[in-house]
């Protein structure tokens, strides 16, 4: 398959989008920014939620195997003790000697080569850097309140699984879900949003008979393959790729990543990996609990294995955003739209009254409140009708509803559609309707 690589330019095509329309700023901007950290807008935390949301109505909300956790996320050491992270969760670290430049000694093209200033053989040796934020819990800095910030949300379920099992009514095969915050303190942050210090994951663990582990583990992967293609990325930009033997953790008998296609390169997106018991383990022998399943029917006592589909809210938000976004020539002015999937965009609607006039205004308001008790709406204005709809395409909103003079005589409104910019009129007391089956 030959690979359709976007334009570079793509990328500062996205993140200009990003600052003009609210979706994305850097974080402390006004203080000149902090170190790859990025803020959402008002745009952009519909957008962020509507990728989790999307991702808990098909991991949980659907499923009746699965449930969910929200677990915090300071948690002290015997956790990342147990869980292999205070001694391996390390990436080497190299210098240059000459510019004094850091890198991730695995990611250099020529491991002799510093890449920022291209001298040879000033690295130093690597070091090994390890990536938990560690801080103290309550006011004395000793050893004893040393916590961390979790680096992935996935040991929450692991530690939470006697609980689970114990109040969910649960047994293998069965998952447990959760969405949120993680901390890595990444040697090299960039491409954006794409690698950051703090991001939001979206994790399963997945607890199977462990004779069933391998057909659910093709299962999952063929699964959150899928549903980014449900969600409107192209096949084309997409890949699953199984591990090689040498990159494959210890414990993991498969690991296949989905890769999207970004302009610099394919990049994972999730990795789904076939963990076997050695979570589950760890935690039952440093804690002392048992953290088996016991299948009454049968009379067997196991410990399940895990299938653990790991994906990045924010990094899938970026590949979202640059699948969607187009430009194309209308009446001889470029057009940009980001043609997102009706779930992800951040608005659904934008309800637009041809004129600021209260005649016009009042009732429109009216419209927007109706509408706005089933789904996330804009309400604009300002300018002309046609800068409005512009304004709209660039932000992904799939229908804008325009509230003109003769809707106050034939209670109707016109609704044009994003992708192909038509326009129909529907009578007012249709629209909540017509729109709600458009957006399912
Ligand atoms: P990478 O190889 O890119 O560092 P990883 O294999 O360490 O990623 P996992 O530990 O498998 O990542 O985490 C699962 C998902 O969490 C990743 O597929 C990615 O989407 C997201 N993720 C991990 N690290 C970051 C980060 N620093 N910034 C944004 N998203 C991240």
């Amino acid at each position: 398959m030959s690979e359709e690589r976007d334009s570079p330019e793509l990328f500062d095509q996205i993140v200009n989008l990003c600052k003009r329309r609210g979706i994305v700023f850097p974080s402390a901007e006004i203080y000149g920014g902090f170190r790859s950290t990025y803020d959402y807008g008002p745009v952009g935390v519909l957008l962020l939620r509507n990728v989790k949301d999307a991702w808990w109505r098909s991991m949980v909300q659907l499923r009746h195997d699965v449930v969910g956790l929200d677990a915090a996320i300071l948690s002290p050491p015997a956790i990342w003790e147990a869980s292999g992270h205070l001694q391996n969760f390390t990436d080497p670290l190299v210098d240059c000697r000459n510019c004094g430049a850091r890198h991730r000694q695995d990611q250099l093209e020529d491991p002799n080569v510093c890449p920022s200033c291209g001298t040879a053989g000033k690295l130093t040796d690597p070091r090994q850097f390890n990536l938990m934020f560690k801080t103290h819990a309550g006011p004395v800095e000793t050893e004893g309140a040393v916590a961390y910030l979790r680096p992935e949300t996935a040991q929450g379920m692991f530690v939470n699984f006697a609980n689970v099992l114990n109040t969910s009514r649960k047994r293998p095969p069965f998952g447990i879900a959760q969405v949120g915050k993680s901390f890595r303190n990444e040697i090299t942050p960039g491409n954006f949003v794409f690698r950051t210090r703090e991001f939001e994951q979206m994790e399963m663990e997945y607890f199977v008979p462990p004779a069933e582990a391998d057909q659910w583990y093709e299962y999952w992967c063929r699964e959150r393959l899928q549903w980014y293609i449900d969600h409107g990325i192209p096949e084309s930009k997409l890949r699953l790729r199984a591990h090689d033997p040498d990159e494959l953790s210890h414990y993991s008998s498969g690991t296949s990543d989905v890769e999207f296609l970004f302009p610099w390169g394919w990049g994972e997106l999730e990795g789904i990996a076939n963990r076997g018991n050695y979570d589950l383990t760890q935690h039952a022998e440093r804690s002392g609990e048992r953290l088996e399943f016991f299948d009454q029917a049968s009379g067997e006592r196991y410990r399940p294995h895990v299938i653990e589909p790991a994906a990045g809210a924010t990094r899938t938000l970026m590949a979202f955003l640059m699948a969607a976004y187009d430009e194309e020539e209308v009446r001889g002015e470029t057009r940009t739209v980001l043609r997102l999937h009706p779930r992800i965009a951040p608005y659904k609607v934008a309800v637009l009254p041809l004129s600021k006039k209260p005649e016009l205004t009042g009732p429109a308001l009216e419209l927007l409140g109706r509408l706005q008790q089933s789904m996330m709406c804009d309400y604009d204005e300002t300018q002309a009708i046609g800068r409005r709809y512009r304004r709209q395409d660039e932000i992904g909103t799939p229908y804008c509803l325009t509230f003109d003079f003769d809707s106050l005589t034939d209670g109707a409104v016109t609704v044009r559609e994003r992708d192909s910019m038509e326009q129909v009129r529907l009578p007012i007391d249709d629209v909540l309707g017509w729109l709600q089956a458009r957006l399912v």
